[in-house]
This record gives C-alpha cells, sequence and structure tokens, in this order.
C-alpha cells in the first residue's frame, strides 16, 4: 500500500527524520503538541496497527522505545505519551508527545507552530541522542 508515509519513508516527501533502521522510521509530526512529538512508522505499511503481525509490532515498540528515550533526553519531562489514533492517515503510526499532564496529549489543543529552522534543530537534536 502506497500512503504519505511511505512516500516520506522512501524520500519522496521531505520530512524531519529522526531516525530509521530497516524496518521503522522516526520523524517529526508536522502539527505537533510539543516540541519532540515524533511519529513512528513501520516501513511496510499497514493500516491499522492491530493488524500488523507479532513480531513486528513489538520490534516497532523497541524501536519507538529507543526514540522516546533521545525525545526525552532533549525535552525534559514526565514522560513521553504514546497514543495510536490513525483516522486521518492509512499508515499505523505511534506518536510520541512529551507530556507532564494527560492535557498535553490532547489532540484537541491547538498545535505549536514552528518554523524549518525549529523543526530541523529539533530532530537533529533527537537523532544525535538515539542510542
Ligand atoms: P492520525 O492519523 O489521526 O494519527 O493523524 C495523523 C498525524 O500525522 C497528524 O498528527 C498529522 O499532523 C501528522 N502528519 C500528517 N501528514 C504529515 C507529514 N507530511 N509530515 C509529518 N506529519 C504529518
Amino acid at each position: 500500500m502506497e500512503t504519505i508515509f511511505t512516500k516520506i519513508v522512501k524520500g519522496e516527501i521531505p520530512c524531519y527524520k529522526v531516525a530509521e533502521n530497516d524496518r521503522f522510521f522516526a520523524f517529526l509530526d508536522i502539527n505537533p503538541l510539543a516540541k519532540g512529538h515524533t511519529l513512528v512508522v513501520p516501513k511496510n505499511a499497514t493500516d491499522y496497527i492491530f493488524d500488523i503481525e507479532d513480531e513486528e509490532l513489538g520490534a516497532m515498540m523497541v524501536f519507538a522505545k529507543k526514540v522516546a528515550k533521545a525525545i526525552k533526553a532533549n525535552y525534559p519531562c514526565q514522560k513521553i505519551g504514546m497514543t495510536v489514533i490513525g483516522l486521518e492517515v492509512p499508515h499505523a503510526h505511534i506518536h510520541l508527545v512529551p507530556i507532564n499532564g494527560v492535557n498535553d496529549i490532547d489532540f484537541r489543543r491547538e498545535k505549536v507552530k514552528l518554523t524549518d529552522e525549529e523543526f530541523k534543530e529539533i530532530a537533529s537534536k533527537i537523532a544525535h541522542s538515539i542510542e
């Protein structure tokens, strides 16, 4: 299946890349709830996250864990909140958002406006902290 996120993974659409391995890809959400809001996707597109085969889903979570640690190292917060919505883009993705309270991960909130430079700096900082 070809999705906007598949095009991002292939480099056909630009993104602020944070990390990748052979199977997964992480990049900044373009309409973030907070600085550091990152999306983790499997390179192989599946619409619904719970249709992903067990081993792949487990590996996706381990990859998300690494990314979450790198976000937290740069954007101090109580925790990195994790959510899956998936109503907009039919390519399973995990949202990782720095949070200090439940309201910080409320998608009805006004999003943070960032410049191209700010997005680049955030992505670079997180990318350099990936272990
Ligand atoms: P949902 O499918 O409901 O989880 O929402 C899709 C999310 O993807 C939203 O938070 C969007 O801001 C984000 N998004 C959509 N297109 C892009 C893109 N080209 N680059 C980065 N994030 C995107």
